[in-house]
């Protein structure tokens, strides 16, 4: 298994997120990087590798140019601006009978281009963002080279971003990117599972219509959870891509054996379109013990996880998702990966 990781994520610092009536250090931290690719290093799992530097081409098959602009302009503007603060974050969003109008100030670009108010930005936030892409990128060019496997430690992650929103602590949408870059060089069918426990909304909506990728997601029943607004069951996909979205939304309490059955299920599907590689979104916030989610899933389960995506035998880049046990987040992942490898 090769990892590929660079240290620029911990310019992404120092982001704040709401604690009831004030503010305390967001759960999408650096130390959740940091146990990842300590716990690799400790136990010499595979090799690591620097990502390559790809150009802003890339990124544009698969998001808008004015959303990349804004990313790239948001902190200097927030510096320059009225507005006060460590993070700069929206307060206003674009609502129904409202127009997504081009914005002159920071305050009306932050609204525009987000869609909720949990992915601040900082002074290092775009080079954390866009070394997290080349991450995505340089591991599908992995795979592209020949190798079976490999796993791309992003941060931020990606997969609630779409083509022109950030939110729910992702700015590019580093799966799709990869995914798009696997169908740029050759692939004619990608297979996307997500075992984050949140539903990936961005992954689904960039894809919905196409039918050379099928986005699958495992997730938390959207009904009680984040992203509230997407991840029900009856999201086939439309037009072309009518069949090529499949949701599993699941109630709190899921433990290993109930999620199983449903994985189980997923991979059948995977194994019906019998994809050229598959890109797993993977979320360790399905842990038992993780302090912001409500399933069960123990460390053990990882291993077993990782196995039975690993019985697909298909070439598999694994793209780090959520996970917000700091302090287990570095043994899950190293057993979900030891779990694919071995299988
Ligand atoms: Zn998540």
């Amino acid at each position: 298994m090769i990892t590929v990781y660079a240290d620029d994520h911990m310019l992404h610092s120092g982001l704040l997120d709401p604690r009831g009536d004030t503010w305390g250090p967001s759960a999408e931290c650096p130390e959740r990087a940091n146990n990842i690719v300590r716990a690799i290093r400790d136990q010499g799992f595979g090799t690591l590798v620097e990502p390559k530097i790809f150009e802003e081409s890339r990124l544009t098959r698969i998001h808008t140019p004015d959303y990349l602009q804004f990313l790239k302009d948001v902190w200097g503007e927030w510096l320059e601006s009225d507005e006060k603060g460590a993070n700069a974050r929206p307060e206003t969003f674009v609502g129904p009978g409202m127009r997504h109008a081009d914005s002159d100030c920071i305050a009306g670009k932050l609204g525009r281009y987000s869609f909720d108010s949990t992915t601040p930005f900082v002074a290092g936030s775009w080079q954390a963002i866009r070394t997290s892409a080349n991450i995505a990128l340089t591991g599908a060019d992995l795979l592209q080279g020949g190798k079976r496997q490999a796993f791309a430690l992003c941060r931020p992650p990606g997969h609630h971003a779409t083509e022109s929103c950030c939110g729910g602590y992702c700015y590019l949408n580093n799966t799709a990117l990869a995914v798009q870059s696997l169908l740029d060089s050759g692939a004619t069918r990608v297979a996307v599972l997500d075992v984050d426990y949140h539903h990936g909304n961005g992954t689904q909506t960039i894809f919905y219509e196409r039918n050379d990728v099928l986005t699958i997601s495992l997730h938390a029943d959207p009904r009680l959870e984040y992203p509230f607004f997407a991840g029900f069951a009856d999201e086939p996909g439309t037009g072309a891509g009518h069949g090529f979205n499949i949701n599993y939304p699941l109630p709190f309490g899921t433990n290993w054996e109930n999620y199983e059955v449903v994985l189980g299920a997923a991979l059948d599907e995977i194994r019906r379109l019998g994809p050229d590689a598959l890109v797993v979104a993977l979320g360790l916030d399905t842990f038992a013990g993780d302090p912001t989610t409500h399933f069960a899933i123990e460390t053990g389960d990882f291993l077993k996880m990782g196995e039975r995506i690993g019985s697909l035998s298909a070439p598999t880049l694994v793209v780090l998702e959520g996970g917000y046990s700091v302090e287990h987040i570095g043994e899950n992942t190293v057993n979900f990966l030891a779990g694919l490898a071995g299988s």
